[in-house]
């Protein structure tokens, strides 16, 4: 129980300190064109209990495009149907380089180094699609069932604007595909990573679609999604690598497993307690919403609610 009457007055404190100042400092994410429209004043924060009451403040219920946020979402279908095999294709080891970085994949011979830079999550959307034969619609429909809210979908016009920019992707995508670590033909991978990275969600929605990472792999309805060991090995994943070549400073500012997008979303886990997710555009040089990491590690701080 998260006892929202006693946590709201601390998310109407942050959103009075962070969010009034949301913009001021960043960038909106330019190079997916259709991001750029965003207003990057706007700010909101959820936070779901494991009963699944949510409370929130400021642009709570605003669908935003999730981006990278997805990636946490397609790497559990991707190892509830397919298991440790997927460790074969990816490893689990921070980056320390920009999520779109080509670097290291020569180095490793085609493995990235995680699931979380957008070469593993790659190599995770071309698993899920051998798996489902539709990795998006996949991912789309955990989305919508677990957040309860059937309207949640890809916004083609984001989906179309990255695919048109997409020449970094498709390097990744290329490059590893040279190296026999995908079985989808390149054009399909892409299709449907951008199509997954598309998707827009409120504050609301993602944290409460996210439940399942604090329940220990358990879906809304009770039945299970993960095993806990899975579930833990995301969990950790998140506090290691999922906010890219600043997940150090992340775990060190937030205390948290949390996933980033360029949307400007977080999603971060309390295991066995809640998750929260935070919104605003403007990101820093790594990519991860400034305000949103501040309005974190608020929170944990006032709380205590962190994993340490
Ligand atoms: N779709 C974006 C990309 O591939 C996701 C990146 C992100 O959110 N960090 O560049």
């Amino acid at each position: 129980d998260i006892q929202g009457q006693r946590l709201l007055p601390v998310l109407l404190k942050i959103a009075e300190e962070v969010g009034s100042g949301a913009g001021s400092k960043g960038q909106v994410a330019d190079y997916i064109p259709a991001l750029s429209q965003v207003d990057p004043t706007s700010f909101g924060f959820a936070v779901a209990g494991i009963d699944g009451e949510v409370i929130g403040v400021g642009d709570w219920q605003t669908p935003f495009s999730i981006q990278s946020v997805s990636k946490a979402f397609s790497l559990a279908l991707t190892l509830a149907g397919s298991g440790e095999s997927l460790w074969t294709r990816v490893g689990r080891e921070p980056s320390g380089d920009p999520f779109n970085s080509l670097m290291q994949l020569e180095h490793e011979e085609g493995i990235p180094r995680n699931p979380f830079i957008n070469a593993g999550a790659l190599v995770v959307t071309d698993r899920l699609l051998t798996l489902t034969g539709d990795a998006s619609a996949t991912v789309l429909r955990l989305l919508r069932t677990e957040s309860g809210n059937p309207h949640v979908d890809f916004d083609p016009v984001v989906a179309a604007s990255e695919a048109a920019e997409g020449d970094r992707n498709a390097a990744l995508a290329h490059f590893m595909a040279g190296y026999g670590n995908l079985e989808n033909p390149v054009t399909h991978v892409l299709k449907h990573y951008f199509s997954q990275c598309s998707i827009a969600m409120s504050c609301r929605d993602l944290a409460t679609a996210g439940l399942f990472l604090a329940r220990h792999g358990l879906r809304g309805d009770g039945s299970r999604l993960l095993d806990r060991r899975a579930t833990k090995q995301i969990n950790s994943l998140m506090l290691t690598c999922g906010a890219y070549d600043a997940a150090g400073e992340f775990a060190f500012r937030v205390g948290l497993p949390g996933k980033s997008g360029v949307g400007g979303g977080i999603l971060a886990v309390v295991p066995g307690l809640c998750t929260l997710c935070v919104w605003s555009p403007a990101l820093d040089r790594c990519g991860n919403s400034v305000a949103g990491v501040d309005a974190l590690d608020r929170f944990t701080t006032l709380t205590g609610l962190s994993v340490f």
